[in-house]
């Protein structure tokens, strides 16, 4: 079973993710982008951790939820309601139960990933966090390992591919060649979970 330490431990995890790789995610907005990737992310997780502590919710649904609004209020751009609706949808689909278990856990990030898609407008293939996402949720099944090694060979599977969503859309076929910057934090999200539960 999960409990509130694991979804602490997750997002922890994730800030501290984003921190180290900050610079590597701002580079990659860079050619196809705005340059902030990494700089959105660091200033949303940052809030993420700090409220966790002040605040200090009790169940997995109520530790995502406020993590899902934090984002939202501190992340200017796109990725800030994309990632804020993902973990929202998340927890409100956990309710308040003490602790789940990895399958309901699957089955609440399934419902969270499908409120991105529905939000952002954007499929499998488009170019966005959702190709890292989606085959995470797949994978979810064989574990969080398996989730993560899904993840990150989905952020991998999105350089040769041409933007349809997103600032990087507007570069049409300069798109392609250069890895999303929101597929790749993705893979950090969910390589969170491999941590928490290690
Ligand atoms: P902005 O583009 O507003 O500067 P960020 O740089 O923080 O925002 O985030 C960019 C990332 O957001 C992209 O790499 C992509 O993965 C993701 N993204 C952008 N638009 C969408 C969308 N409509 N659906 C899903 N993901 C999206
Ligand atoms: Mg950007
Ligand atoms: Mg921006």
């Amino acid at each position: 079973m999960l409990d509130a330490d694991f979804f602490r431990r997750w997002m922890t995890a994730t800030a501290a993710a984003v921190d180290r790789e900050a610079e590597r995610l701002t580079a990659l907005d860079s050619p196809i982008g705005d340059a902030d990737h990494g700089s959105n992310l660091q200033r949303g997780f940052t809030a993420v951790a700090t409220t966790l502590e002040k605040e200090d919710p009790q169940t997995p649904g109520a530790i995502l939820m406020l993590a899902g609004r934090q984002l939202i209020s501190t992340v200017g751009g796109a990725s800030g309601p994309l990632y804020g609706t993902l973990l929202r949808r998340t927890g409100k689909a956990l309710g308040d139960a003490g602790e789940v278990s990895e399958e309901q856990f699957a089955q609440a990030l399934r419902t969270g990933v499908d409120a991105v898609m529905v939000l952002g407008g954007a499929a499998p293939g488009d170019k966005t966090m959702i190709d890292a996402l989606v085959p995470a949720v797949d994978a979810l099944g064989d574990g969080f390992t398996a989730a993560r090694a899904a993840a990150e060979e989905g952020a991998l599977a999105t350089t040769p591919l041409q933007a349809r969503k997103g600032r990087a859309s507007y570069l049409g076929e300069r798109s392609i060649g250069h890895q999303d910057p929101g597929a790749t934090s993705s893979a950090l999200l969910i390589a969170g979970l491999a941590e928490a539960n290690g």
